[in-house]
């Protein structure tokens, strides 16, 4: 199976300290770990590992993460033909954890930033092998919204996570999309409703059903995920396991969803499945670091 991954690329520093600076203050990290991350890299990483062909299409800077990350990719079995390259910084994280897990992120969007209408077009024979087109928010709205377009020109399905949170995003022009899958935070900004129990979600839900998206499925944490159609819904319980780190579950929801679902078909099974690989990656540390491949999840579940 052949999916198009349009979206971001990160690298994470991340400096484990005793407690957060003063301001002006300088202090020392006991620890620092630098990882590959990004929502795009991290759901296209997941669905590889679990055996999709993965055409990923992102912008790297000419600094020496851009390296890091292009590795990364190659080390996946993603191929680099649409890994773009623009002058200056690649889209960097450094990250802050103190002793009681508080973490500080700032983010610099970098190359990110700057993947465009135009390097959709010039990837347009390639994406059009796809069976699947993933979106996520860190890249331009502009591509976003171009990306939609092209999905929909070619008849290609478009799953959107519309993550991190964007107030502008236009429902009107994503309503195309045969997927949106935010978490509840985002769901609550997207249909300015509330989402305190499932039924207000549903409700939430209801309104970007309204605008003409066929598929809303809510990631809800432990709870596991809630898709709603215009025909009903359903809640598909999450994996119970003993979770250590959730950073990146989201990220593996999606990569895993689109995996299977692109090899089948069947929503439903799908997600069920991505409960049981999402819920797999919160026992172990890290976001990549924590995506099983397809051999390890098969042992561990069938
Ligand atoms: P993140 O931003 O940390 O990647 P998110 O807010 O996008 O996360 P969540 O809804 O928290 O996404 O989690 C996504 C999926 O991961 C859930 O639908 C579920 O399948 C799985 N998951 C998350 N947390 C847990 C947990 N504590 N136990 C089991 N499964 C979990």
């Amino acid at each position: 199976m052949k999916i198009a991954v349009i979206g971001s690329n990160n690298v994470d520093l991340i400096s484990y300290i005793h407690r957060m600076p003063e301001q002006g203050e300088t202090i020392e990290a006991p620890d620092f770990r630098l990882g590959c991350g990004g929502k795009g890299a991290n759901q296209a990483v997941a669905a590889s590992r679990l055996g999709s062909e993965i055409l990923m299409v992102t912008r790297v800077g000419t600094d020496l993460f851009a390296e890091n990350t292009i590795a990364n990719f190659k080390e996946n079995g993603i191929d680099d033909k649409y890994i773009l390259r623009t002058e200056g910084s690649s889209g960097v994280a450094p990250i802050f954890v103190d002793e009681q897990s508080n973490n500080s992120i700032i983010i610099i969007k970098g190359a990110n930033a700057l993947l465009s209408p135009q390097d959709l077009q010039d990837a347009r024979a390639d994406i059009e092998q796809c069976q699947l087109i993933v979106l996520q928010l860190e890249i331009s709205l502009e591509t976003v919204y171009a990306a939609i377009d092209l999905g929909k020109e070619l008849g290609i399905p478009v799953l959107l996570n519309p993550a991190p949170a964007a107030p502008e995003l236009s429902l009107e022009r994503v309503k195309s999309v045969e997927f949106i899958m935010p978490n509840e935070t985002e769901l609550s900004l997207l249909s300015g409703m509330p989402v305190e129990s499932i039924e207000d979600i549903s409700n939430a839900a209801h309104v970007l059903l309204d605008v003409g998206i066929k598929n809303v499925i809510v990631t809800l944490g432990v709870r596991g995920v809630l898709w709603v159609t215009a025909e009903g819904e359903k809640l598909i319980e999450g994996n119970k396991v003993d979770a250590i780190d959730t950073t990146g579950a989201g990220d593996a929801f999606i990569g895993c969803f689109s995996h299977y679902w692109a090899e089948t078909g069947d929503i439903e099974e799908s997600l069920r499945i991505a409960n049981l690989y999402a819920g797999d990656s919160v026992t172990k540390y890290g976001t990549q670091t924590s995506y099983a491949t397809a051999s390890e999840f098969k042992e561990k579940y069938t």
